[in-house]
């Protein structure tokens, strides 16, 4: 079945494609198969054709994943072109689920819609924000969000509904391999200038205190209920740690750096480092908010090997 379905998709698919280029920490190995739907209708088609056994992991631009060196089997799918649009009827707005957040911020904010702004220091897409009930300055998705187009690993399209998320702090209910089409935001008629504004002084507040000219993966971990998980890790000491070519930013020490050429598998030895750290220090447990996405591979393989930190 898995030969009928991969022959018919010969020609759509990529096989054994590097990841590391399509996300922002740049690392991680390679997609067994990579697929970019041209449109919903090839896209559904797609999905209902793939048999239930191969694995479907939906990729963003991946500003908040970890791939491990091993890469993803099964297959990755990224929406394209046609699934970046957006419309706007009074106080609601239609984005497609590639779009990406800063676009949408903007774009809202040049209508004159207000409540969007949030969406423009958050450097990925649509799919990603609904996923990850992405929030920045006191907003987040699930504040605006008024329902989504989805489609089933069995290729049905559904629409889910504000009650159906269960948002809580960066996750919702989507399941692994939905993918989500478009998502339905509700803003309210504001000033543009107030909103490009709005949105000008969060880009400026995010460069002084962020690295978002690094190769990183946004926050490392969640903050735990009433405290911060950069202070837990400076308290622990653990601002601009290193371990191999990962490191702990000193510029906000809950982003991890690639500074150049490290590995997966150096960048999660290193936040696991720091885990531990603030636990021996402080007893809380941090949370990854990094999703970390595919196989490990065998530590023989490494070329560097003995590393401290
Ligand atoms: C410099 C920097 C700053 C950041 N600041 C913030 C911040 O302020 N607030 C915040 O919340 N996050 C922040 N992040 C994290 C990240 O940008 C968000 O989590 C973002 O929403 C991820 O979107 P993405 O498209 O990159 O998703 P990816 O990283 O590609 O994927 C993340 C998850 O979403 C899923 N996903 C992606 N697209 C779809 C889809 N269409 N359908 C279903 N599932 C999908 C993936 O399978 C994966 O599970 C930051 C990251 C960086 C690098």
């Amino acid at each position: 079945m898995m030969d009928v379905f991969f022959e018919r998709y010969h020609a759509l698919c990529r096989f054994s494609v590097s990841l590391g280029p399509m996300v922002w920490f740049r690392v991680g190995g390679q997609a067994q198969v990579f697929f970019k739907p041209s449109d919903q209708t090839s896209l559904q088609e797609f999905i209902s054709e793939c048999p239930a056994e191969i694995p479907l992991f939906p990729l963003g631009v991946g500003s908040n994943l970890l791939i491990r060196d091993g890469g993803i089997k099964g297959i990755v799918i990224r929406l394209g072109k046609a699934f970046t649009s957006i419309r706007f009827e009074d106080d609601l707005v239609y984005v497609g689920a590639g779009a990406l957040d800063r676009t949408v911020a903007l774009m809202a904010a040049e209508q004159g819609l207000t409540g969007l702004e949030f969406l423009s220091g958050i450097p990925g897409t649509i799919g990603g924000a609904v996923k990850m009930n992405a929030g920045a300055y006191g907003s987040e998705v699930k504040d605006v969000f008024v329902s989504c187009k989805v489609i089933t690993r069995q290729g049905e399209i559904v629409e889910k509904k504000l009650e159906d998320l269960n948002f809580t702090y960066r996750k919702s209910a989507i399941e692994a391999d939905d993918i989500i089409l478009e998502a339905t935001f509700k803003a309210q008629k504001g000033s543009k200038e107030e909103s490009l504004h709005k949105i000008e002084s969060i880009q400026r507040n995010r460069a002084l205190s962020q690295p978002i000219k690094g190769q990183t993966g946004g926050s490392t971990f969640k903050n735990p209920a009433g405290e911060s998980a950069w202070k837990l890790i400076d308290q622990a000491g653990c601002r601009g740690l290193r371990f191999g070519k990962a490191q702990v930013s000193e510029k906000h020490c809950n982003f991890l750096l690639n500074t150049g050429g490290a590995s997966a598998y150096e960048i999660e030895t290193l936040a696991e480092e720091v885990r531990r750290r603030v636990y021996d220090q402080s007893k809380i447990l941090l949370e990854w908010e990094i999703k970390r996405v595919g196989q490990m591979i065998p530590i023989e393989n490494y070329k560097e090997k003995h590393h401290a930190y």
